[in-house]
């Protein structure tokens, strides 16, 4: 049996240290293949022989130690072999790490590293998380991964931060397995829509890492990756000091700002790492449209997963079966609040909202909460979206990953995301 050649394959030879950087043509899919030597994606190792389908807008980079033959089938925007990296540098970071947990393991005094990534938007932060936390589960560690980019989170829908224990690398194709992710309501784009919300959902947040590490000591070795948004100034930046300090980091990466560097070198306590490192030339700036398809792209996976591999759920609920808030009240201005309640509280203030055909499109989060009170504090269980109204009957046709009825009847709307259901 002859085997077909296929005309569209293309071979790329790598020589070892030097990375392939692709990046998937819009409405296309590209299947990659490592036909020899050894190769990984953002610190994941590849299976010889073994076809990975990467699908529209997906940017790529192929890294290999020792060098590789990779073969691409389908169209890329751009398919080049870049020598020049900085993978030796993040390697050195990933050593360094793995020490304090070798440290941590012989003295129980000692707990593992904590590391947090700041940066600008697109200089890799996500990347180089995923690179630590792939290192790291490689050598059979298990750290907790912190997300506090509301706007591009990798372990839930946008809107949301929260942390998830990764105990296998991440998936090439499909990312992180997120089991069982302890995940916030925040419900903004952006850190800068509620800073008040923002900073108490990180001490929360922190406080659950504690717990946790103070019961598994295999979370407590293997320590803390923190994720954060590219927004490093004025209240941006002082969200990322009350972070470093909420969850104790022993080290802050900063990536690609000098400015940045200095500012945090000279703000935190001697005992803080901050180390500068240099962004890949691979990573590629997102405009504001790529970011806004991109959000939508991971709610829909979140209801449909990834090339449509779950069944989502639709059924009706009944306006009198949920109770919906919104957190943060727009901060008036002082001189028109009661005596003894400053601006910034009503930003963490509970705001009911009205069952009406307004909320068509919206995205809520299913609250653990079972009475108001604990709402700000508690996490989510999932999201709903509402796709119809029935204003007359009072209904709500919702869209589920699980089916009905809803676990809880507490639900947080999204100030401004929301997702058009068309399947
Ligand atoms: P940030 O978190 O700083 O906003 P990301 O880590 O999300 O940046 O990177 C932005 C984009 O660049 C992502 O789509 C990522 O897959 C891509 N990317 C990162 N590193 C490389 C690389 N070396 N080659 C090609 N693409 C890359």
């Amino acid at each position: 049996e002859t085997q077909k050649v296929n005309p569209d394959k293309v071979e790329f030879k790598l020589e070892k240290d030097t990375e392939l950087r692709f990046e998937v043509e819009n409405g296309a899919n590209v299947v990659l293949e490592l036909s020899a030597g050894q190769a990984e994606i953002f610190g994941a190792e590849l299976t010889k022989n073994k076809k990975y389908t990467f699908s529209s807008g997906f940017k790529v980079a192929v890294f290999t130690w020792h060098g590789c033959q990779i073969n691409l089938v389908g169209k890329t925007e751009v398919a080049y072999i870049a020598k020049d990296t900085p993978m030796t540098m993040y390697l050195n970071c990933h050593t360094a790490l793995e020490q304090m947990r070798k440290k941590a393991e012989d003295d129980f005094s000692i707990r593992g590293p904590r590391v947090m990534i700041v940066g600008p938007g697109d200089v890799g932060k996500s990347t180089l998380c995923r690179l630590l936390c792939n290192y790291a589960a490689r050598l059979g560690r298990a750290p907790i991964l912190i997300d506090l980019d509301v706007g591009q989170t990798e372990i839930s829908i946008p809107g949301t931060m929260g942390a998830l224990s990764i105990d296998r690398p991440a998936d090439i194709e499909e990312g992180y397995a997120l089991n069982a992710p302890l995940i916030y309501h925040f419900g903004h784009k952006s850190p800068s829509d509620n800073l008040k919300l923002y900073n108490l959902l990180i001490t929360r947040i922190a406080e659950s890492v504690s717990l946790r590490c103070e019961s598994s000591s295999r979370a407590n070795i293997s320590g803390a990756i923190i994720n954060t948004c590219g927004w490093v100034r004025g209240g941006g930046y002082q969200a990322i000091v009350h972070a470093a300090t909420a969850f104790e980091v022993d080290v802050i990466l900063v990536m690609d700002q000098e400015r940045l560097h200095s500012e945090l070198s000279k703000d935190m306590p001697n005992f803080v790492k901050v180390v500068l490192l240099p962004k890949s030339g691979g990573v590629v700036e997102r405009s504001k449209i790529v970011r806004r398809d991109a959000r939508d792209a991971r709610i829909k996976e979140y209801f449909y997963g990834i090339r449509n591999s779950l069944y989502p759920h639709t059924f009706g609920v009944p306006y009198s079966e949920v109770t919906i808030y919104k957190i943060g009240a727009p901060a008036l201005p002082e001189a028109m609040l009661p005596l003894g309640v400053s601006a910034q509280d009503s930003r963490t203030k509970l705001v009911p909202i009205q069952p009406s055909g307004a909320l068509r499109h919206h995205i809520l989060s299913v609250s653990s909460a079972n009475s108001t009170e604990e709402i700000v504090d508690s996490n989510v269980l999932g999201f709903i979206v509402i796709t119809e109204v029935d204003i007359d009957r009072k209904i709500f046709s919702i869209l589920s990953p699980t089916p009905g009825p809803l676990p809880r009847h507490i639900l947080l709307v999204m100030d401004d995301i929301q997702f058009m259901d068309f399947k």
